[in-house]
């Protein structure tokens, strides 16, 4: 981008670098301007007549996922903080889909990226961040994933962007069109215009936080539950309310499940979780790209098993409502894991039952046979 050209005032102060800072917040809020909001999908499922099912379609920003809108947060509060000033370099800790959205951010102001990743970041995702211009170092222990990424700001002198402590709080949860105003506002001409529930997975924790606080702030009576995933430590911090809780195999479902409960994920406004086999997340993932005619990633499976579960539920109790998860990203970049036979295979995973199960409610309204780990929030037992 031209620097500081577009405020002559500026450049004949050369001792202040504000310039520069004021040049790349425009251009982000320019770039926002220019963008679309996502599209709120209803999904038609005749036989669950009286429970609307909605989508917010993440997939469909600029890079791809949810992961646009956090890129975009972090950047802004990095650099309204006085983190990143020209030249300086940015590193990140991701598992993939942070790293392609701040890379495309990073190449928009003209600053250096480095994403540390696990060696298992498919090749799509470091394809795009590389297509960015940003530098991938991969690691093969996904746990020294966030000393790694500190070191390595260090040693470069640059900013650790450190998503999984600072999504929380980059985020406006009380609007500026984050995704539960967006979703609340988008749902206004519908039949049932306030959800029963909202479901969200886990990576950060940020959506769900941002979601949360977002219902409390409102005072909706819509709950949260958070659909946590195999090789994830979210789901036994959040039941035994004990955050120091880590898990040994890294998550299989890329943009969920975390070795760690991160300092991002905030239970306090959670309602319930679900912990959702990785092979019911993949049937799942399968069943609904069918339904829409075009493939999603497998996080969105995670979501859309947990919302069938609460559909069924509200079918068993005869209650009407609606519901609304999040497309978090597109299935194209799966194309060569989840889509594969093979890499299933090589996992032990066999989406199979869970599909003839999945299919089966969806056509037919007849009770989900999947039982899951399921908990509501500790702190809330007793309550009305
Ligand atoms: C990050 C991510 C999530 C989880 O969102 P958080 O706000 O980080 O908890 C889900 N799916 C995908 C594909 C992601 O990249």
């Amino acid at each position: 981008m031209e620097s500081s050209s577009a405020h002559p005032e500026n450049s004949s102060r050369p001792a202040y670098r504000r310039g520069w800072v004021d040049d790349a917040v425009a251009a982000i809020e320019a770039d926002q301007c220019r963008t679309a909001d996502t599209h709120l999908i209803r999904l038609i499922v005749p036989a669950l007549s009286g429970i609307n099912i909605y989508l917010k379609d993440e997939s469909t920003h600029p890079t791809g996922s949810l992961k646009h809108r956090l890129a975009r947060s972090l950047f802004l509060y990095a650099l309204c903080n006085g983190h990143i000033r020209e030249g300086t370099p940015v590193v990140e800790a991701s598992s993939g889909s942070t790293a392609v959205s701040e890379a495309y951010f990073a190449e928009m102001i003209g600053v250096p990226f480095y994403a540390v990743m696990p060696r298992t970041t498919s090749a799509e995702k470091i394809a795009a961040i590389a297509h960015y211009g940003g530098k991938c170092h991969l690691i093969d222990d996904g746990r020294a994933l966030y000393a790694e990424a500190g070191a390595l700001a260090s040693r470069l002198g640059g900013h650790y962007m450190d998503q999984f402590t600072f999504a929380e709080r980059a985020t406006d949860w009380r609007g500026n069109n984050n995704i539960a105003e967006s979703i609340f506002t988008q749902l206004k001409g519908e039949p049932r215009p306030l959800p029963d529930w909202i479901v969200m997975g886990a990576g950060t924790g940020g959506t769900s936080a941002t979601i949360g606080r977002y219902l409390r702030y409102r005072q909706f009576p819509t709950r949260l539950c958070v659909a946590d995933v195999e090789h994830s430590a979210f789901f036994d911090c959040f039941r035994d309310q004990d955050c120091s809780q880590t898990c040994e195999r890294p998550s299989l479902i890329e943009g969920v499940g975390r070795p760690r409960c991160e300092p991002s994920f905030v239970p306090g406004v959670v309602d319930r979780m679900m912990k959702i086999p990785d092979a019911a997340t993949i049937a799942a993932m399968n069943v609904l790209s069918r339904r829409l005619r075009r493939a999603v990633g497998g996080s969105t499976g995670t979501n859309f098993l947990a919302l069938c579960r609460l559909a069924s539920e509200m079918r068993l109790a005869g209650r009407t409502g609606s519901l609304v998860t999040l497309i978090c990203d597109s299935g194209e970049r799966y194309r060569q894991t989840y889509y594969e036979p093979q890499w299933l295979a090589a996992r032990g995973l066999n989406p199979e039952p869970h599909e003839t199960a999945l299919m089966s409610f969806l056509a037919t309204g007849e009770p989900l046979d999947l039982t899951v780990e399921d908990t509501i929030n500790p702190r809330m037992q007793g309550a009305a």
